[in-house]
């Protein structure tokens, strides 16, 4: 294992314990399993068994239901038996907070039970506790006192189970010792993962979830480290981001977090969890895993039709002392900066519009910059791109003041104004070019690289040029890891050049596209890697008036729109650059007091100017909020009809009348300096 998986380098499945659940196997190399939650109440079996199926028709392997109590435990029963009834034998999981009573009862019924560790015994009071060694050792036993009889009974019935650990709810003991970090949600889950390993029972799947991918990698990549290290073996994985929200938006976050694990071969069973119907989370799930399904099988991705020799397939690898940072803390890689790239920038967007034959102001609409002929001014919206790429395009009008263009060589010595535009070259044209100087973009394919890591000696002369900025791209099958491996390699030359991340896609539908550039660019920002992004397209055919049945895909109506909102989105994502408000927002379930889709839809109308301002949106007040992590203000269903609103984690209006909730949230925004007008 490097570090945290099979190779930083290659794409290769992290080995896990096979567990095996009713009928299913996951782990040990099995397909990535895909799955869902319903929405339902648990105690209305028709509902939750049509809802089942939907999901199951729509290709879900697993579907779990919350129990709540004792109650929703025992009409579990009734729900399986309907559904094998009409003919589904698809493994059922007891979604489980804060209840070991239902949970020992589902873990009789069903095939599978998921507790949460921070809510299964210890109750959440948000209390600074200073433990002694003694006191925590204590607290140790009493949860191994009421969590062995849940293990027992899963080994006598061949019940999985699934240890998720939330970023949000932790328990009081676990944040008192570790805090708010990766590092707590690992040991959360560790505590009881020892227990039940201490009865051998290894039926077991762990998961990390935060609705920050960032804390989401790291908890993930050190759980495996911890795991291995301890017990010399790794128990399968479950990813998913939580409270991803909805739309693209949701897709994106799920697809960074989701993604960047995927890339590196971890994971054995994924959900992404949007705020809409549970069966539209499963095309999205599947459109994740089918990335890597024929990697095995050397047939690999699209871009694989580009590569027709084998040994350009793998990349070299190299030893991890060699890695020139830290896979389980953020920091951004340092740089100077040149111009507005790199240094403390925030990253910048460049989108390629080098296609449009005749570029005019209109054109500019779709990226955030709108002309008004009659006053002669631009509008800029908070997500405008920073720099155009035209290609041999020079523009025949005044650019608005803060957009630069990027041409090739001959336009750029063509061009008056050499403070609006900037050359790119490639890295062998770039030594004998006449050159900008102010700002030089020069690209490197990493396609395939097998220098040496510590070998990067033809790049020197970049690194001493500080009006260089590296675009570095790949058409490599492991097209992130090669890029990821040039960052390396920079990083041990001590090369500081801003890097401009170019991602090319050759999927076809604008859902695969989305998923594309979050996983190859979100992995490497979530490193810290990266001073701007650019995506482009091999292919457009398919971004535009798909015709397929019996399935919805994102709407594209302007593909430069799709691919600007999607740029500023990763960066929303990554939290490289906020230029939106944030919604975090719960998937809902059984236990959800209003309709969920429809309040986001609200809220989202009238607070989507609030640039920055994190609003989580959830359903109860169970784990509500728990679970609504870092949001800076909370919509909490908190009864029928009531909402109770949160500043952070401190209640400030309690069961508000829903009628006028969203106006009291945003009184409650605008008494804490935090609004601004649309
Ligand atoms: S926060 Fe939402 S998804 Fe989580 S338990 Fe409550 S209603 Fe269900």
């Amino acid at each position: 294992m490097q570090l945290y998986c099979e190779s930083l380098t290659n794409y290769k499945r992290l080995p896990t314990k096979e567990v095996k659940i009713g009928d299913l196997l996951l782990g040990n190399f099995h397909p990535i399993r895909v799955q869902t939650m319903t929405t339902t109440d648990t105690m209305d079996t028709l509902a939750t068994v049509e809802q089942s199926i939907r999901c199951i028709e729509a290709g879900s392997e697993l579907i779990r239901i919350t129990a709540p109590s004792k109650k929703e435990a025992e009409n579990l029963l009734n729900i399986k038996n309907e559904l094998r009834k009409r003919g589904y034998t698809t493994p059922i999981i007891a979604d489980i907070h804060f209840t070991p009573n239902a949970a020992e009862i589902a873990a009789r019924i069903i095939e599978k039970v998921r507790v949460n560790p921070g809510n299964y015994v210890d109750k959440k009071k948000f209390e600074q506790i200073d433990y002694t060694d003694a006191e925590y050792a204590e607290e140790i036993d009493r949860i191994r006192e009421r969590f062995t009889p849940l293990v027992k009974i899963c080994k006598e019935y061949g019940t999985a189970m699934r240890i998720g650990t939330n970023h949000g709810s932790l328990s009081d003991r676990i944040m008192s010792r570790y805090g708010d970090t990766p590092m707590g949600m690992v040991e959360s889950a560790m505590e009881f993962l020892r227990i039940a390993r201490g009865e051998t029972y290894h039926n077991i799947i762990l998961s990390m979830k935060s609705s920050n991918p960032q804390v989401m990698v790291q908890a993930y990549r050190l759980l495996i480290k911890t795991m291995f290290d301890e017990f010399g073996e790794i128990y399968p994985l479950h990813l998913g981001v939580t409270e991803a929200g909805d739309g693209e938006d949701g897709r994106i976050k799920s697809a960074v977090g989701i993604g960047t694990l995927l890339e590196d071969g971890i994971g054995d069973t994924i959900r992404v969890s949007l705020t809409e119907d549970p069966e539209f989370e499963i095309p999205v799930c599947k459109d994740l895993v089918e990335r890597y399904s024929q990697i095995d099988g050397k047939t690999g991705r699209p871009e694989d039709a580009l590569i027709n020799n084998e040994t350009a397939l793998g990349l070299t690898d190299f030893p991890t002392s060699r890695l020139s940072y830290s896979p389980f803390e953020y920091k951004r890689r340092q740089t100077f900066s040149v111009h507005n790239i790199g240094g403390t920038n925030v990253p910048v967007v460049i989108a390629d519009i080098s296609k449009i034959e005749k570029i005019t102001p209109a054109d500019l609409q779709s990226i955030g910059y709108t002309y008004d002929e009659g006053t002669d001014k631009w509008t800029i919206g908070d997500a405008a791109a920073d720099y155009i790429f035209t290609g041999h395009q020079l523009l025949d009008f005044a650019l608005p003041g803060t957009l630069k263009v990027i041409v090739y060589p001959a336009a750029w010595a063509e061009a008056v104004d050499k403070t609006k535009y900037f050359p790119i070259y490639s890295d062998s044209g770039y030594a004998e070019a006449a050159k900008s100087e102010q700002l030089n973009f020069v690209m490197i394919d990493c396609f395939n690289d097998s220098t040496p890591i510590n070998d990067y000696t033809h790049l020197s002369t970049l690194a001493n040029d500080e009006t260089v900025v590296l675009c570095l791209s790949s058409t490599n099958r492991n097209a992130m890891q090669s890029v990821r491996r040039m960052f390396t390699a920079l990083m041990n030359q001590q090369m500081k050049n801003p890097v401009v991340l170019m991602t090319d896609s050759s999927w076809q539908t604008p859902d695969e596209h989305l998923i594309h550039f979050a996983t190859e660019t979100g992995a490497l920002f979530l490193e810290g890697m990266g001073d701007g992004i650019c995506l482009g397209y091999s292919r457009t055919s398919g971004l535009q008036n798909i015709q397929t049945t019996g399935r919805t895909y994102l709407e594209v109506k302007d593909i430069y729109q799709f691919t600007n909102n999607t740029a500023f989105s990763i960066l929303q994502a990554t939290r490289t650059r906020i230029s939106k408000t944030e919604y975090i927002s719960c998937p809902s379930c059984g236990r959800t007091l209003f309709d969920l889709q429809e309040t986001t839809g609200k809220i989202r109308a009238v607070t989507n100017h609030v640039k920055g301002v994190k609003i989580a949106i959830m359903g109860c007040i169970v784990n509500g909020p728990g679970e609504m992590a870092d949001a800076d203000f909370g919509y909490v269903g908190s009864g029928p009809g009531k909402i109770t609103l949160y500043k952070g984690k401190e209640v400030m209006k309690r069961n508000v009348n829903s009628e006028v909730a969203v106006e009291e949230l945003i009184n409650l925004i605008k008494d804490n300096g935090a609004w601004v007008e649309a």
